[in-house]
């Protein structure tokens, strides 16, 4: 047997398969689906990536995994090494760009929002411990001192240097803001891969690029009253040129609660009292083209809930919302009306005007 002559009939056939099985496992690769999950910023982390080959596909999974983390290490106010968690006990600090563009888009967010969602309440956070293993209510003492020191104008910021100075003793609480800048930091990767992708950190869930199947994002909106499997509703969103990207966040009364006394308390707090919201709301979702936005509004508008003020924050901030009320209300602003599908759950149901 000599060498191979591709003029025989056999060694061309031979090599017209060799060349349709490359091409059709180069095609199989090109619908790499690839998922991950773990945790990050004291929630559960979920990405997956669609790529077109499976190399590309993990690469840009685990770079998204290492930005979340590492935003997390700088941002997070429970990591004693953190440069937040720094900047709260030194109270003034010359910050890394990223900590401090996150900060000031936070205080940003605060400014914008009223202070309804304010990164400075972390006096009065840390005193009800939702997030420690034993929340508890304070005594109206405590709230009232922990309250004076509260308030995003005594945060002071440099753009020049990026330093940062915490006045009157405020301590700043990422916490109604880092999980959408999370998802920020997961976008960056992704977009820079070319890759699509649905990520789920906490309460904000983003979805970019273009679908293999072309069609649009399906995004469950949760049902309050079931389990953390169960939705309600389902958001259609159809990515394209104009929105590359949507970041669909909810904050909801049912996420965080402890019992004392026989009262109910959720995390979700009031900056003008101190203390849980007191609503008729039990959850707002909050849809933008950013993930810090998405996450801060949907805090502020639980706080504020709908009037003429948080429909302007609505209308520039926001692609919409949809409010969830106590009595089966769901209310869905003009923004996201087509999106907006009644899908599950019981004894729900679509109001037609603001309540
Ligand atoms: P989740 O953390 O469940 O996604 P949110 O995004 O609404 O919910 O953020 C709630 C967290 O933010 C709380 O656990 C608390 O640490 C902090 N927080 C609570 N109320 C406010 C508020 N009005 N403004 C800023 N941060 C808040
Ligand atoms: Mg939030």
């Amino acid at each position: 047997m000599g060498r191979e002559d591709l003029s025989s009939p056999s060694a061309a056939l031979t090599a017209l398969l060799l060349c349709l099985l490359f091409t059709l496992s180069s095609c199989a690769k090109k619908a790499a689906d690839v998922s991950k999950t773990s945790f990050a910023m004291g929630s559960v982390l979920t990405a997956r990536v669609f790529a077109e080959n499976g190399e590309e596909a993990n690469a840009a999974l685990d770079e998204l995994f290492a930005a979340v983390g590492a935003l997390d290490k700088r941002i997070s106010a429970a990591d004693p090494d953190a440069e937040l968690a720094r900047l709260n006990r030194t109270g003034e600090a010359v910050l890394s760009e990223e900590t401090y563009a996150f900060l000031r888009q936070a205080l940003s967010l605060s400014e914008a929002t009223g202070g309804a969602a304010d990164v400075t309440l972390g006096r009065v956070t840390t005193l009800w411990g939702f997030t420690s293993d034993e929340p508890k209510r304070p005594a109206d003492e405590e709230i009232a001192d922990a309250l004076a020191h509260t308030g995003y104008a005594y945060a002071e910021t440099r753009d020049a240097t990026l330093q940062v100075t915490l006045k009157n003793g405020v301590q700043l609480d990422p916490g109604a803001f880092g999980k959408g800048a999370g998802c920020d930091e997961a976008y960056k990767v992704l977009s820079a891969h070319g890759c699509a992708g649905v990520v789920s950190l906490g309460g904000t869930v983003l979805v970019c690029g273009e679908k293999p199947d072309k069609t649009a994002w399906s995004v469950g909106v949760r049902d309050p009253k079931g389990d953390a499997e169960s939705y309600l509703g389902t958001l259609t969103l159809k990515t394209g040129s104009d929105m590359p990207a949507f970041f669909v966040s909810t904050s909801g009364s049912y996420e965080k609660t402890f019992t004392e006394n026989g009262q109910t308390y959720h995390h979700i707090l009031d900056p003008g009292t101190g203390f849980p919201v007191r609503t008729a709301l039990v959850s707002v979702t909050a849809v933008s083209g950013n993930g810090c936005v998405s996450d801060a509004m949907s805090t502020a508008l639980f706080v504020r809930g709908l009037t003429d003020e948080t429909r302007r924050w609505i209308g520039e901030d926001l692609t919409g919302a949809v409010f969830i009320y106590s009595d089966g209300g769901v209310y869905v602003t003009d923004g996201l009306k087509d999106a907006f599908q009644l899908t599950g759950g019981t004894g729900y149901r679509l109001l037609k005007e603001a309540p």
